[in-house]
């Protein structure tokens, strides 16, 4: 079977990667000729919006699905017109609009941030008034890695933030003062089995996740509970079939959701080496009507994502369990060119490693103090 995949970046050349061992083969559909995925699978450069493109990505295929959820609707609807796309499209649209979003949350009786919907500059100010500060404002759609976002300290910080942001949708949320950031995933098949990995902690920088730790340490039953409840709810819903990740604060004991990517999803990388069956692979089988694998981790596992420069191989690879993926980019300040999985048997195992990765690629100091344990 073939399996047609809107966008051919790093997530198209993983799922690929995962796709030869089981016979499938994956044909991408990317804007770009360099697209990462070209080394690996078949490429058809073109826009999204280019029918033509998708027709050439269509045929012969039997399934579609979609590597980046930033996707003009218009796509997803040709594909499905032609063959089953996974995630849905309703997956794809709610996912897309941060207010659709957490409004969709909401009505499944999943926790989230107090927000507002913000068109114009008074509507800034009711909802800082509304919400009291500090609040984020963030554009409503094509927002990532912290990008269109402005943070409001206090209520003189209007006129900064509607510089930056006016003009756009955009939503402001109060700021929510979490202890760590946790990241769900799982994946439902066709016939409504859902699998989900431990739960993730990961780190970000300036709004970019840098690593993840798996499973998340000092992890609470009531918060892996609450995650089960909260996807299982959303993919029930959204009619889901793949990879689901859902973004999270923790605020005591409690997870309060950020966003969902309806996709496979960078702090699920370590699943790769870290976890029995991983998300790409478990993603195609969910696409190809295949059963699952087991979400079971191996153990403590770190991944680290290489940002901008090329790391020094190495040095990376003398380190025991440490595992490389480079995505054949071309390094670019604020560029995701690959990451680094590292393995280990106990969380101090894990601790070290990664405190030896740190002195040779940047990787927060949060992060290293949480492998530990
Ligand atoms: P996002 O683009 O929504 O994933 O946001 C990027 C990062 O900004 C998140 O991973 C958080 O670190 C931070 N952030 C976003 N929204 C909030 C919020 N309401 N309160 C506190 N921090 C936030």
């Amino acid at each position: 079977m073939k399996i047609a995949v809107l966008g051919g970046g790093q997530l198209g050349r993983m799922l690929a990667l995962a796709a030869h061992p089981l016979g499938l083969g994956v044909r991408c559909l990317d804007p770009s000729s360099k697209a990462p995925a070209g080394a690996v699978a078949e490429l058809v450069v073109g826009a999204f919006d280019d029918e033509v493109a998708l027709g050439r990505l269509a045929e012969g295929c039997e399934r579609a699905t979609y590597e980046l959820e930033n996707l003009p609707i218009k796509a997803g609807e040709i594909m499905a017109s032609r063959m089953p796309l996974h995630p849905s499209l309703q997956a794809l649209t709610v996912g897309q609009e941060r207010v659709a979003e957490k409004s969709f949350f909401r009505a499944h009786g999943i926790a989230v941030p107090d927000f507002v919907s913000v068109d114009a500059r008074e509507e800034l100010e009711s909802g800082v008034a509304k919400l009291g500060c500090p609040a984020v404002l963030k554009t409503r759609r094509f927002g990532y890695d912290g990008k269109g976002q402005f943070v409001l300290h206090s209520p003189s910080d209007v006129d900064e933030a509607w510089v930056r942001l006016g003009g756009w949708p955009l939503i402001l949320e109060k700021f929510v003062p979490f202890s760590r950031e946790l990241s769900v995933l799982a994946v439902r098949s066709a016939e409504g089995e859902i699998r989900r990995w431990p739960l993730v902690e990961n780190h970000h920088v300036g709004g970019i996740l840098i690593a993840s730790i798996a499973p998340a340490p000092k992890l609470d039953a009531t918060l892996e509970a609450q995650a089960a409840v909260a996807v299982t709810r959303l993919m029930e819903a959204l009619s889901y079939v793949g990879v689901l990740a859902l973004e999270t604060f923790q605020v005591g004991d409690t997870l309060v959701a950020n966003e969902m990517a309806p996709r496979v999803h960078n702090s699920g990388h370590w699943t790769i080496e870290g976890a029995e069956t991983s998300q790409f692979e478990n993603h195609l089988r969910a696409v190809a009507g295949l059963p699952l694998g087991s979400t079971a981790a191996h153990g403590p596992v770190a991944m680290v994502n290489l940002i901008g420069t090329p790391p020094p191989t190495e040095a990376v690879l003398a380190i025991p369990g440490a595992r490389l993926h480079l995505y054949g980019k071309e390094p670019r300040l604020g560029r995701k060119i690959g990451h680094v999985t590292v393995l280990a048997q106990s969380a101090a195992e894990l601790g070290d490693r990664l405190e030896r990765l740190a002195r040779v690629v940047p990787v927060p100091d949060a992060a290293v103090a949480s492998a530990h344990g």
